[in-house]
């Protein structure tokens, strides 16, 4: 018989809770109307995509509904605050601000947007961050200019989990009257979000990450705060176009509001997770924990063996029918350093026998186990192998 499917990368994306599902559903089978029309059928549709804004500004810590505007994924919300934000600034300043600050640990969402920016002639700081992957509030303080159109710093880093000081960096930029995004994917659903007491400007979700579907996503704007269109139309109040996403938005909207009552079992999720990192600690030479050890996700922990290869202690944990990635989901594959980990000046032969794992909705004493029987075996034998690593 084989063995149940041990899933600890949480992080790359999450399954779609029951509940989830099952308020989907009618909307894909029987109220499937546009919630644009203005008959019975479309008016349905929209009152359930209004009732998801609600329950998503309720998670996100919105002080009112409409300030959530609901996108594709993570990403598109990312590129609308970046792209929408720093044109509308350019735009209103008369080209005066052609600026953006961001850091070098953000997600490829960020990067790519930064550098579509570069090539449009914008300027794209990014300052670094100390060896715990936290960013120095005076770092960014001292990457502002006259110029600077918005400030762009990631909530909680996807890698290795750090939560970054959102609360002082928004508090930074409204006295410089610069915007401040942030880029909430990961702790969405985590740690507890308040945007509006923050004082942050824009912040970004996603609905895999906390056990809504793919392909949904939102954007919190605060109240007043304009962005040019990156996709245009007039729905979501002529902030971003395209027909919504009904079935999606409405799970979730129901992912948001189960989240939020969750966020009280994140005690569980970090007692395995430390669990597990005592566990490994102790199995195993040669590996140390990246992340500053206080500030950071309760869910996740993030290892570097010396000497291995990440991409090869996946595959062998894969064998071994455990999920867990060597680095973002998005750049598996790849045999160099991740960025984050150069950022946080971890040394070569440590950075490339990485390992994240993260836990979720789920996940059970059992699992982290099975990591444990399974993990450092995995490492021993790997370090049996000729290396071909620096
Ligand atoms: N931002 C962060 C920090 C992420 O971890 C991710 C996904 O891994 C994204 C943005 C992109 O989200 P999506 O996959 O919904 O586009």
């Amino acid at each position: 018989m084989s063995q149940r499917i041990v899933y600890l990368d949480h992080n790359a994306t999450t399954p779609v809770r029951p509940e989830v599902v099952e308020a989907m559903l009618p909307y894909l089978t029987e109220h499937y109307g546009n919630p644009g029309s203005a008959y019975g059928m479309g008016q349905r549709a929209r009152k359930a995509v209004e009732h998801a804004r609600e329950q998503v500004a309720r998670l996100v810590g919105a002080s009112d509904a409409s300030e959530i505007v609901f996108t594709s994924c993570g990403s598109e919300s990312d590129s609308l605050a970046l792209l929408g934000g720093a044109w509308q600034r350019y735009d209103e300043s008369k080209g005066r601000q052609n600026g953006v600050v961001s850091t070098r640990i953000e997600h490829d969402a960020v990067r790519g947007a930064l550098g579509l920016l570069r090539r449009r002639g914008f300027s794209a700081a990014e300052v670094g961050c100390g060896a715990g992957g936290v960013v120095r509030v005076d770092d960014v303080a001292a990457a502002l200019g006259d110029s600077t159109a918005l400030v762009s710093v990631m909530h909680a880093n996807n890698e290795v989990g750090t939560l970054q000081p959102i609360v002082e960096l928004a508090a930074l930029c409204r006295e410089r009257g610069i915007l401040f995004h942030t880029d909430a994917v990961q702790s969405a659903g985590k740690v507890e979000l308040k945007a509006a007491e923050w004082g942050v400007d824009l912040l970004a979700v996603s609905g895999h990450k906390l056990n809504a579907p793919k392909g949904v996503g939102a954007l919190y704007v605060r109240k007043g705060v304009r962005l040019a269109q990156t996709v245009t139309g007039k729905q979501e109040k002529n902030r971003r176009g395209g027909t919504e996403n009904v079935a999606s938005i409405v799970g979730f909207g129901r992912a948001c509001e189960l989240a939020a009552r969750g966020l009280g079992h994140a005690e569980e999720l970090r007692a395995l997770r430390d669990r597990l990192e005592r566990g490994v600690l102790s199995k195993t030479a040669g590996v140390r924990v990246n992340g500053d050890a206080a500030s950071r996700l309760p869910n996740c922990t993030h290892f570097s063996f010396e000497g291995i290869d990440g991409h090869h202690l996946v595959v062998a944990l894969d064998l071994e029918g455990i999920c867990a990635s060597s680095g973002p989901a998005c750049s598996t594959g790849a045999s160099t350093p991740s960025h984050v980990l150069e950022a946080m000046g971890v040394e070569p032969r440590y950075a490339l026998g990485s390992l994240r794992v993260s836990l979720g909705y789920g996940s059970t004493g059992a699992d982290v186990d099975r990591m444990l029987d399974a993990l450092p075996n995995a490492v021993e034998k790997l370090r049996r192998v000729p290396a071909s690593l620096p």
